[in-house]
């Protein structure tokens, strides 16, 4: 059985005071004893959020990790930054930092290498523009993006990391793929995965992210590969992140 994961990212939202009310709404509606909910935060408020969720079971994530170790890259936090402000997670791959900052698929590879190297579990996103979706290219997208990663770090480095599926065109737009579209390409790559390992396949966390809300998220999470969620939107709002992470 894999350990589910709902993921918040707050993207560019709201002020200290706001994240740490909302982080502290959060972990009011948790349990001792609850695992497999995190949030990305801004850079900015890492340490206070931190401080904020410090034994909690909220876990820490960043929303972008640099793709060097250290030196002379103005406006770049490294991996080892992130560890130090209590980071378990960092986004890598996001289709907003790929469409608006340029990130490659072979930044994005080295971002991943780089959080690993620090023990920060990367989040690898995927996922299709409507155009690509719409020209049949899903799959092959799919699988550039993936190969680019294991190409670079090797299949077994996917063991100690996170793969969320973003169809593009899902993603704050209110449009959610269909749970039967998510979950084919959900399986599409857990079995890209399976034909390399099948350990890492059996064992990866794939989460679904676009559009999750409080009433879609339980049919979705029923899919048999899909494994939590990269919740955006929803995630601004402690009542509505917390259902979502209770329809798992
Ligand atoms: C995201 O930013 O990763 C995301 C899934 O956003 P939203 O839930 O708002 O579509």
């Amino acid at each position: 059985m894999r350990q589910s994961l709902v993921m918040g990212n707050w993207k560019m939202n709201g002020s200290r005071s706001e994240g740490l009310d909302l982080a502290n709404a959060i972990v009011a509606g948790l349990k001792q004893g609850d695992q497999g909910i995190a949030v990305c935060v801004p850079y900015v408020y890492l340490s206070d959020i931190q401080n904020a969720i410090a034994d909690t079971p909220l876990a820490l994530g960043a929303q972008n990790v640099a793709d060097q170790e250290s030196g002379a890259y103005t406006g770049e936090i490294s991996g080892a930054m992130l560890k130090e402000c209590g980071c378990s997670y960092a986004l890598v791959g996001h289709s907003e930092r790929r469409s608006y900052y340029g990130d490659t698929d072979e930044s994005v590879a080295t971002r991943f290498c780089q959080a690993q190297k620090q023990g920060v579990v990367p989040v690898l996103c995927v996922g299709e523009t409507l155009e690509e979706r719409e020209n049949d290219e899903t799959f092959a997208v799919i699988d550039r993006q993936l190969n680019a990663v294991i190409d670079k770090a090797g299949i077994d480095a996917l063991t100690d990391s996170v793969i969320a599926y973003e169809p593009v065109w899902a993603i704050g737009t209110g449009k959610t793929a269909s749970d039967d579209q998510a979950q084919e390409v959900h399986k599409y790559i857990r079995e890209q995965i399976a034909a390399k390992s099948q350990t890492v396949a059996d064992n990866i966390q794939i989460l679904y992210g676009g559009s999750v809300k409080p009433n879609n998220a339980k049919a979705i999470f029923a899919m048999p590969d899909i494994d939590g969620g990269l919740i955006g939107g929803a995630s601004l709002d402690a009542e509505s992140f917390l259902t979502i992470y209770q329809s798992i």
